[in-house]
């Protein structure tokens, strides 16, 4: 294996689609990609983004806007409880590799930490992890679904369809946590 970064929130983005294997130049550092990142950036848009640059966080500062803010992978704006330090959504905003989800796309949080991305899931993935599927139902909760219907999306769900679950271990507890959107 070359020297593909590794990410403490976002473990595996070759698996979860956000880097698929690329020999070319990046934007960025001008060197072959190796890992070439094709998620979303809240920024200038690189024709080609290497994992490398976002890991060291000069991707975050070369992509970054005219008014002097840094380029984001991920928009972490809302839902963040308070516990979790700034210094963690910088590391999740900035120097972690994204995904694209059917909505706006969103971290989830545990134990007053960034959860890891673990990707897209369905229901015959979360079907016998009963912390995941509590943590879809009490976020369909929240947006006012009532529990019949939410039982329904869950279980509709699917890694690759209309509707998708995107799923979360937590790096302290094993928590599995979980949210769902659809196109
Ligand atoms: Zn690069
Ligand atoms: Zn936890």
């Amino acid at each position: 294996m070359f020297d593909a970064p590794r990410f403490r929130y976002h473990p595996d983005p070759v698996g979860t689609g956000s880097a698929v294997r690329s020999d070319e130049a990046c934007d960025v550092c001008n060197r072959p990609a190796g890992l070439k990142y094709t998620g979303p950036v809240y920024g200038r848009q690189p024709e080609v983004l290497c994992l490398r640059c976002i890991a060291d966080g000069t991707a975050a500062v070369s992509l970054g806007l005219p008014d002097g803010s840094q380029a984001e992978f991920t928009d972490v704006g809302w839902g963040v409880p308070d516990d979790v330090p700034k210094a963690v959504l910088e590391e999740i905003s900035q120097r972690t590799p994204g995904f694209i989800s059917w909505q706006q796309e969103h971290w989830l949080y545990h134990c007053a930490d960034a959860a890891a991305f673990l990707g897209r899931v369905g229901w015959d993935d979360v079907r016998r992890l009963p912390d995941a599927l509590a943590s879809l139902r009490a976020e369909l909760a929240q947006l006012g679904v009532d529990a019949s219907a939410a039982d329904e999306q869950v279980a509709a769900m699917h890694r690759d369809g209309d509707l998708t679950g995107y799923l979360f271990r937590c790096l302290h507890c094993g928590t599995h946590l979980a949210y769902s959107d659809a196109s």
